[in-house]
């Protein structure tokens, strides 16, 4: 079973979100459970709309996540970790109200000298986390393009992360294909030995969701700029190598691609199902 769908707006309340994925013929779709650009909580929800929201999905079998705020970073030290934490479990609360499977959070950049320093913070930001969380909500650690020192772009760092945190089963992944590829982690041509990597180190057995973008730069070149399905460097039979991989199956595979009038996400839609079935 396959799950494809887009980010969506949540501009006119969950529910509203749920049904126009639906009406996109979507069965997945990720949206931001409070302001993306504030780490400030949301203070109240309307219940109503969250409760709605996770029985339409329920009722119609359409599978949600959620993206965290922009500036959460679980890289920062304890100085900041406090307010962290409260946006991470607020964006958790609302995530499960909606019924949402998990919530995407960056891997995060480390801004100090002592780079290790960052990756005992991720794993202690983390686990403050999960001892405070016991909803049915995932934090999802999201792969990242490698700007800066390349923190989060490979399969180990994620997978070592998850194994030393303390309650490894509230953490799952979600792969960022533009990411992926701009990381050089993908190179596009090569995804049968990229499976094999993640496989070794057990990245797909915790992979979650999936990111389904394209890619305006080449492979490698650590630039984060997400084309529609059709217009970017990656190209159809290098996305269709990797969306035909088992571990694609069952999980939600969201569109964070541009929507333009040549490309609309029903068409990129109709297109990614394409690729997933055609032989
Ligand atoms: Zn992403």
């Amino acid at each position: 079973m396959y799950y494809v769908g887009a980010h969506v707006s949540t501009s006119k309340g969950y529910l509203a979100a749920a049904e126009r994925v639906h009406a996109m013929g979507g069965n997945a779709f990720q949206f931001f459970p409070k302001n993306p650009r504030t780490l400030i909580p949301k203070k109240s929800i309307n219940e109503q709309d969250a409760k709605a929201c996770a029985a339409y999905c329920k009722e119609n079998e359409i599978v949600s996540i959620t993206h965290a705020p922009y500036p959460l970073n679980l890289a920062v030290g304890p100085e900041n970790s406090a307010i962290m934490l409260e946006s991470m479990l607020n964006a958790l609360m609302i995530s499960d109200a909606c019924g949402a499977m998990g919530l995407v959070v960056h891997f995060g950049n480390y801004h100090g000298e002592d780079r290790l320093q960052g990756y005992h913070n991720r794993i202690q930001l983390l686990n403050q986390a999960t001892s405070l969380w016991s909803g049915n909500t995932l934090i999802l650690i999201e792969n990242q393009a490698g700007e800066g020192h390349g923190e989060g772009s490979t399969f180990e760092e994620m997978t070592t992360i998850r194994n030393l945190c303390q309650e490894p089963e509230k953490i799952g992944f979600c792969l960022d294909t533009c990411h992926a590829y701009a990381s050089g982690l993908w190179k596009g041509f090569d995804w049968e030995e990229v499976a094999l990597k993640g496989q070794a180190v057990g990245y797909f057995d915790h992979l979650k969701a999936v990111h389904l973008n394209e890619s305006k730069f080449a492979a490698g070149e650590k630039r984060d700029r997400h084309a529609p399905i059709g217009y970017g460097k990656i190209g159809e039979t290098h996305l269709k190598s990797m969306l035909q991989s088992p571990f694609l199956q069952n999980i939600p595979i969201v569109l964070e691609t541009p929507a333009t009038d040549y490309a609309t996400h029903p068409q990129q839609l109709n297109d990614v199902k394409r690729l997933l079935l055609e032989s």
